[in-house]
């Protein structure tokens, strides 16, 4: 039976990865700084523990056949873009990475696979809302608009350097927005759909929900379950990356509040405020994705909200019953 671990199984994606490759029939051990927080532990053995120690790094790729580096730093935009986290942003995921893939190199692991994101895409293809540029080969001359996104340019280089060096096979992935059930939802790190999930779930009738900024700017999101089949694939086909994991079904923030809303039921209007928003537009480019996997996305963004929506109305739901 394969062996593979998942950094970051604590976290959103990573818990579900996690079910998803016991059900393939691997064996899975996980690490993170923290079990989720939601009930989504399944792997075969967990080691609680921090990918910045190296001697943890050591530890835990040990008889491993196959990594999946998840484990960031990372937040929504009220994380990301305020400048606030950068130092512990950069010097966190940096560390985690340079450890693992350290690690993995000294003790003969074949494969790993490394989660980057379309945060590290040129702010000057992101300014018109309607026409984004995301297309993989855009990436440089590089200027993403955030310390994560340069983050993770850093290191989609340095998982390249140990191809190139040592033979190690590599699989990147820059994921566009993911969301769905048992993602973060409250507290300050949690991204653009749980957000707005959760605030159209605290409502009442003839409330008004706030939007950062002018609401005109623009994003795809992508199901968890879809980006774990994408990842899945990628990890079984032969191409490197980096390459786009996302949604091409473009909306604007304020018509995406609006989804909230009608699934909601409820009446509401939206206030949009100032607030951090990134770039002004960003969908993702799947030409690549298709031609590399012979595969896409095809689930509607409506029809993951309204999972979404129902798994944060019940969340909220509970923690209003325990306040
Ligand atoms: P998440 O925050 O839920 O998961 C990341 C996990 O990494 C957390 O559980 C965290 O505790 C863990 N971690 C952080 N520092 C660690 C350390 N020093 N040692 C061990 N574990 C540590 O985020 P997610 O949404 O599941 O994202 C997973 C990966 O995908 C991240 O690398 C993220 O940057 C990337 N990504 C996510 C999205 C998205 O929309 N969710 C978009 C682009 C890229």
């Amino acid at each position: 039976m394969k062996k593979v671990l998942v950094c970051g199984a604590g976290g959103f994606i990573g818990g579900h990865l996690v079910n998803k490759l016991k059900s393939l029939g691997f064996w899975v051990r996980g690490v993170d700084l923290k079990e989720n927080e939601y009930g989504n532990n399944n792997s075969n053995e967990f080691i609680l523990g921090d990918l910045r120690d190296p001697i943890i790094a050591s530890k835990v790729v040990q008889d491993i056949d196959e990594i999946y580096q998840l484990a960031a730093d990372m937040g929504g935009a009220g994380y990301i873009f305020t400048g606030e986290h950068d130092a512990d942003v950069m010097n966190n995921s940096a560390l985690c990475n340079l450890n693992i893939l350290g690690a993995a190199q000294k003790s003969g692991v074949k494969k790993i696979f490394y989660s980057s994101s379309a945060c590290m895409y040129p702010e000057y293809n992101q300014m018109d809302p309607n026409n984004p540029k995301c297309s993989e080969d855009s990436a440089y001359p590089a200027n993403p608009d955030s310390e994560y996104g340069w983050e993770k340019l850093f290191s989609e280089r340095l998982y390249l350097s140990y191809h190139r060096n040592y033979g190690m096979e590599v699989r990147i992935a820059r994921f566009h927005n993911i969301f769905g059930p048992q993602g973060t939802w409250n507290g300050g790190k949690e991204k653009a759909p749980a957000a707005m999930c959760r605030k159209v779930a605290e409502a009442k009738d003839g409330d008004a929900i706030e939007v950062w900024g002018d609401g005109k700017q623009t994003r795809s999101f992508l199901y968890i379950d879809e980006c774990v089949e994408a990842v899945i694939r990628l990890m079984d086909s032969d191409f490197t990356g980096p390459v786009n994991i996302g949604s091409e079904e473009m909306i604007s923030i304020n018509d995406f509040a609006n989804m909230a809303i009608a699934i909601s039921g409820k009446n509401l209007t939206i206030k949009n405020i100032p607030g951090p928003t990134g770039v002004r537009g960003r969908n993702s480019d799947n030409k690549l994705l298709k031609e590399k996997l012979n595969w896409e996305p095809t689930m509607s963004l409506l029809e993951g909200m309204k999972l979404t929506f129902e798994w944060i109305n019940t969340q909220v739901k509970k923690h209003e019953s325990v306040f």
